[in-house]
């Protein structure tokens, strides 16, 4: 039976001609576009680790992490200045002031940031001060921001929605590159799923970053705080996706000295703890570059 608007993913060649794997051989079975945010490669020889709060909060809040973050060894910094809530009432970020915020603390650390845009209006006021613009999961969907931010001429971070299949998500990130940006890194962030709300927020489709990686040269990478919603899950769901193949981390850091943060606590890490995780990440690079080496020599059973 056929029906309407069915997609299978032997469709994105047609629905992805700019991004999928197939319609751009130059990047071969395996290749990865590196997708280079202020000199940090993502899709390159090692993975990128970004850590931050949920929200930008305070100066004090943000820079003293982003200190943290640097000392653990992370790539970049994380913070959102315009959060999506579910209820209007809560806090919606510090706006304006969270994203100068966010630049003072790029200037103490040299981390490049990244940062979501959840509006298409505020698309060229977001990028005059974001290294890399976020799409949030909410958004994927939002067709008219998708090709805002793909006319930015910024890398972009595009989660994916959280009941997307893989061909929705693929699309989305077609809408960016039809823009004239494949400057893009895919992010899965975790998925609606049975049983999602009893023992951790969402479910980490770790099976998705190799599906991902065969049929688009996107780098890819793993938020584990949104995808567990458990401080405690994050370290083994970063270990896990690192072993999957994924190109990154998205990771949320709180200092609980300064007390609770206003959102999403209960997922976040400390310094300490990510620092572990960026070790892991750099024990990775050495695997891949052997990875690599391995699909340049001929197996034996082409010779
Ligand atoms: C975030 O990373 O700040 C965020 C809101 O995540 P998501 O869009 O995946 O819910
Ligand atoms: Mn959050």
């Amino acid at each position: 039976m056929r029906i309407a608007g069915q997609i299978s993913i032997d469709d994105i060649p047609k629905i992805c001609p700019l991004l999928s794997r197939t319609a751009n051989p130059q990047y071969g079975e395996h290749g990865t576009r590196v997708v280079n945010v202020a000199g940090v490669r993502f899709g390159g020889e090692r993975p990128v680790v970004i850590g931050g709060p949920c929200a930008v909060e305070s100066h004090a809040q943000t820079v003293g992490l982003a200190h943290a973050v640097k000392r653990a060894g992370a790539d970049m910094l994380r913070g959102g200045a315009y959060k999506p809530r579910t209820s209007p009432h809560d806090f919606q970020g510090s706006g304006l002031e969270g994203l100068c915020i966010l630049s003072i603390a790029r200037a103490e650390t040299g981390l490049p940031i990244v940062t979501e845009v959840m509006d298409p209006r505020m698309v060229a006021e977001v990028a005059e001060v974001a290294d890399m613009l976020q799409v949030g999961s909410r958004n994927m969907h939002n067709y008219s921001l998708l090709a805002e931010v793909g006319r930015a001429r910024k890398p972009i971070l595009l989660k994916r929605g959280m009941s997307a299949s893989l061909c929705e998500w693929l699309g989305a990130a077609e809408y960016i590159a039809k823009q004239g940006n494949i400057d893009i890194v895919l992010c899965e962030r975790g998925i609606r799923g049975f049983p999602s709300g009893e023992y951790s927020r969402y479910v980490l489709d770790l099976n998705v970053i190799p599906a991902a990686k065969m049929l688009t040269f996107l780098p890819v990478v793993v938020d584990p705080s949104h995808a567990t919603g458990v401080s405690a899950m994050v370290e083994p769901a970063s270990r896990a996706a690192l072993e999957m193949g994924s190109d990154g981390l998205l990771i949320e850091v709180a200092d609980l000295t300064l007390g609770e943060p206003k959102c999403d606590g209960l997922q976040a890490i400390d310094a300490a703890t990510l620092a572990r995780i960026v070790l892991f990440a750099h024990e990775k690079r050495g695997v891949r570059s052997q990875e690599s080496e391995a699909r340049r020599k001929p197996s034996p059973l082409q010779v």
